[in-house]
């Protein structure tokens, strides 16, 4: 071969592996294809990577469901909706759909402290923000000093003849708890839907509440979650593996053996530990406060299809100031930031979309999944005559994606299956969502409804989960373009699709 029919060669094979299927069956693009390439390229990890940072900066101050630094973040996504020409589709012909949030904000001076007795005075030993602890983000204001009494998952379930509080006296006392319940939903999925009422944060916050507690240290993370109770005098942070060993040392028990022995004997381990904490918050509660889901529409160009809706979306709160800023990078102004991305590309689509595109930006999903059981409570477009939900959270940080109930829909999976492998190359793992715990993403409130739901996220990388350091510098831009890209594809794709009904062989509807 010469070298010049080497090079030709050369270029057919480099061509052909880009555009497999295209390059094969014709001798050039489509015009629309071309075009539909272009958009897809003009998606870019700096501008994705700009939204983050913008998202993430003090000026938001953690987004907050109910705070002005959330309100603030969602007026900013609007304006970008409008500069792209989609339509608000919230109250009233705007972007925004109201509905009601209590919030609390912590302040600096959070303190977890045990008291230890030697020769007769007593040492301090305070604990570490955010380390160690980090302060309940709905505790009451004010200082508790007392004994710890641990009351392994704090249930009192008559009907299953389990409770966590019979045989020990909390009045006046701090618990010591475990998240969740002691059965899993993928070991027993009966007998876990025994048990769900209890997983809740604010059952058991009530339940500590209801019996005496003045204060919690709740085994969790220690990570900052809103997504609980206010009760007025009730003061509780939560805590790590340093302060549970601390409270367990010197007590004749090993932490590790009596949740295992709870789990599998389903019997309560509860008892009075002899350790004196304290715990101190200084907080202000907002019963009546309010937040707004950020709605807008690329309308379809089909008279019948337009009223067919594809829902993009990703929640845009964070956790606010925990005593200092949270600022959610990752978690979730990088699903923020792919939800952007694509609206623009899809706003300047060369080829017209037939369906309708309904971009939601969601308010506190962090205080209890609100803003989407609020939407799928009082949806713009009927539920039944919507499609599909691509959710996104957390995708902002790795080097490989995951698809999370995309086993459930085949179908809806294909799309994004096809763009990625024609065009991305990412390794993607996909996977069956059963969705039978409580919910903890905007995916399981529209899945409950019937509607055919994806949740992306992205892993390969070291992360943070709610804490300080979710911050931009562990952010990998390239992986919000390459989603950003697969998902502009794979809806141009859907949203021009003859028929779609991706409800049909899920065992989940
Ligand atoms: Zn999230």
């Amino acid at each position: 071969m010469s070298r010049q029919i080497k090079l030709i060669f050369g270029a057919i094979v480099i061509f052909g592996l880009l555009l497999p299927g295209v390059a094969s069956s014709s001798s050039s693009l489509s015009a629309d294809e071309t075009q539909l390439l272009q958009v897809m390229h003009s998606i870019s990890s700096h501008t994705l990577f700009n939204y983050v940072k913008e998202l993430a900066s003090e000026k938001y101050a953690g987004r907050l469901g109910g705070t002005e630094g959330f309100n603030r973040a969602a007026h900013w996504a609007a304006e970008l909706f409008k500069k792209w020409g989609l339509k608000p589709v919230g109250d009233r012909g705007t972007y925004f759909q109201e509905f009601p949030i209590a919030y609390t904000l912590v302040f600096p001076g959070s303190e977890v402290v045990m008291h230890i007795p030697y020769k007769g005075a007593t040492l301090k030993k305070y604990y570490h923000y955010f380390d160690e602890f980090i302060p309940g983000s709905t505790s009451a204001s004010g200082e508790v000093t007392a004994e710890v009494v641990y009351v392994g998952y704090g249930v009192t379930a008559p009907e299953l003849g389990y409770d966590d509080y019979q045989g020990v006296d909390v009045k006046g006392k701090i618990v010591l708890m475990e998240r969740e319940v002691p059965v899993s939903p993928d070991k027993d999925r009966d007998l876990f839907l025994k048990w769900r009422p209890y997983s809740f944060h604010q059952y058991k916050l009530e339940n500590a509440a209801a019996h005496g507690a003045k204060g919690m240290l709740y085994n969790y993370g220690p990570i900052a979650n809103p997504n609980n109770s206010y009760r007025e005098g009730f003061i509780y942070s939560h805590v790590g593996p340093v302060v549970v060993e601390d409270i367990f040392a010197g007590t004749g028990r090993s932490h590790k053996d009596v949740v295992a022995k709870i789990k599998k004997e389903l019997k309560p381990q509860s008892f009075a530990t002899g350790k004196i904490f304290t715990i101190k918050n200084k907080t202000e509660h907002h019963p009546e406060g309010k937040c707004y889901n950020v709605l807008a529409l690329l309308e379809g160009s089909d008279p019948v299809l337009k009223n067919e809706i594809i829902i993009i979306g990703a929640h845009l709160d964070h956790l606010g100031y925990c005593y200092t800023l949270i600022p959610g990078a990752n978690d979730n102004a990088s699903g923020v930031a792919v939800t952007l991305g694509v609206a623009e590309a899809l706003a300047k689509s060369p080829v017209k979309l037939k369906r309708s595109i309904l971009f939601i930006l969601f308010g506190s999903e962090e205080q209890g999944v609100v803003g989407s059981d609020y939407y799928c409570q009082h949806p713009v477009f009927p539920l039944e005559k919507t499609a599909a939900f691509i959710n996104m959270d957390g995708v902002g940080c790795g080097d490989k994606l995951s698809a999370l109930a995309a086993k459930n829909y085949p179908e809806f999976w294909a799309f994004f299956r096809e763009a990625n492998e024609r065009y991305v190359h990412r390794q993607i793992r996909t996977s069956y969502f059963a969705n039978l715990a409580r919910p903890r993403l905007d995916a399981a409130r529209f899945m409950w409804k019937g509607v055919p739901t994806i949740s992306w996220s992205a892993f390969g990388a070291r992360s943070y989960y709610h804490n300080p350091k979710d911050n931009i510098d562990t952010i990998t831009p390239e992986i919000m373009e390459d989603l950003a890209q697969i998902l502009f594809l794979g809806v141009v794709k859907m949203a021009n699709a003859a028929q779609i009904d991706f409800r049909q062989g899920n065992p989940s509807n």
